[in-house]
């Protein structure tokens, strides 16, 4: 259903076939990708010149012109943008954002304070498109009933097949696999966490309710998750999307790492002093979206670690590999009992309104976390305990221990570091 309205809207913006241009876009070789890539690149950079105060300036600062700008290496002369930059500042949307079908969206994510963003009938179409053209590999067909796990950050557009994995008890679980039945679903899709929880409940329950493929995102799919789910519950084909930056990869069914969508985006990976990692080098993830012209997100660092490679998937796709994409593996807290997912719990945190300026929890084995926090005038001794109970509801044998630092740093992109997983 929710796919059904995306395609409709994706084949109906300005003429534009965008739905069978990315599918025929995947077949390309290399260097017609690299061309299209190039062309997208111009037409951003000009656009975002033209029309968006921020990079107008910063143009003129860096004595720039857009035609200096004529491959996507050159985007290396451009500076680097985070969501700490662009939180709350008009000068990053375009002049002529209302004649591009703008709307608003926004998350939440891990800084615990909501980021607004906008994004354009085009753009969204767009990432539609290449979502789209991802589900395919994983076996979509376009009458298919997907059922989304939410929670940690991902949504779904049909609430009817959308169930909340937060917080989901055993009589939660059993409404889902009867509404799984009922409604006679054909792919499951949602968080890995949430996923897991519930293939163990199924598992328990000894019912067979594999499907036709399971896709998972926002979150790392950690190895014995994939293997779990994918017995449980159907094969796993994992999806990284930095929604608001514009940008996806996608596994295929050889499952060698994940195309990237470089029709729609750009991917560097960039070391410390924000220069080029090598193929095969771990580095920052920075994104740049080629059809958001309202916004334009150009060089968007993310909070996740990636690798790029020069290696070809044996599918015969032109679209280049990200071998690891790891980053989100910090933002859990995978215990013997259970897996708790960072955003979730920072969520959990902030609605219990404690007097806490900052927070942070580190786990440093199977069963221990400490929890680290910033205290703000009005903390009673008892928050403490208040805490520890929270925390017992995910995992009653979980040994919490507290420190109380002044202050906790930020990631260089300006994220909170909700959890940190010293397991890895
Ligand atoms: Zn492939």
């Amino acid at each position: 259903m929710q796919i059904k309205n995306a395609l409709r809207k994706s084949l109906s913006v300005s003429g534009i076939k965008i739905d069978s241009d990315f599918e025929k876009n995947q077949w390309l070789k290399s260097e017609e990708l690299v061309r299209i890539q190039r062309t997208l690149v111009r037409k951003l950079v000009e656009e975002a010149c033209a029309n968006v105060p921020f990079w107008g300036r910063t143009f003129r600062d860096l004595g720039l012109r857009p035609s200096d700008i004529k491959c996507v290496s050159d985007l290396e002369k451009l500076p680097v943008t985070s969501k700490a930059m662009m939180r709350g500042k008009a000068e990053f949307r375009s002049n002529i954002i209302k004649s591009m079908q703008p709307f608003m969206l926004h998350t939440g994510g891990s800084t615990g304070q909501v980021f607004r963003y906008y994004t354009t009938g085009l753009s969204r179409s767009a990432l539609d498109a290449c979502r789209i053209r991802a589900w395919r590999w994983a076996g979509y067909k376009d009458k298919d009933r997907i059922a989304t796990f939410t929670g940690g950050g991902l949504g779904s557009s049909k609430r009817k097949f959308a169930l909340d994995c937060v917080g989901m008890n055993e009589d939660t679980m059993d409404e889902y696999i009867q509404l799984i039945k009922k409604y006679k679903i054909d792919i499951l899709r949602g968080i890995p966490s949430g996923l897991m929880t519930f293939a163990r409940h199924v598992e328990k329950r000894g019912i067979d309710l594999r499907k036709k493929c399971v896709l998972t995102t926002s979150e790392t799919l950690l190895p014995e998750h994939r293997k779990f789910i994918g017995e449980v519950l159907g094969e796993v084909f994992d999806g990284y999307g930095a929604n608001d930056g514009g940008s996806s990869a996608f596994e295929c069914s050889e499952h060698n790492g994940w195309h990237i969508s470089v029709d729609k985006s750009v991917f560097e990976v960039l070391d410390r002093n924000c220069e080029h990692a090598a193929p095969g080098e771990e580095g920052i993830l920075t994104v740049t979206c080629l059809y958001n012209y309202g916004m334009p997100w150009i060089r968007y660092m993310s909070n996740d670690l990636a690798v790029l490679t020069d290696e070809k998937c044996a599918c015969g796709r032109g679209l280049p590999l990200m071998s690891k994409i790891k980053g989100r593996t910090t933002d859990l807290i995978v215990t013997r009992n259970t897996t708790m997912n960072g955003t979730e719990l920072a969520n959990h945190v902030i609605g219990m309104k404690l007097p806490i300026k900052a927070f942070q929890f580190i786990q440093t084995a199977t069963e221990r976390v400490t929890m680290r926090v910033a205290r703000e005038p009005g903390w009673a001794d008892s928050d403490e305990g208040k805490l520890i109970n929270m925390l017992h509801q995910y995992d009653p044998d979980l040994d919490i221990r507290f420190e109380y630092p002044d202050d906790i740093p930020t990631t260089p992109a300006g994220k909170s570091e909700y959890v940190v997983n010293m397991m890895d």
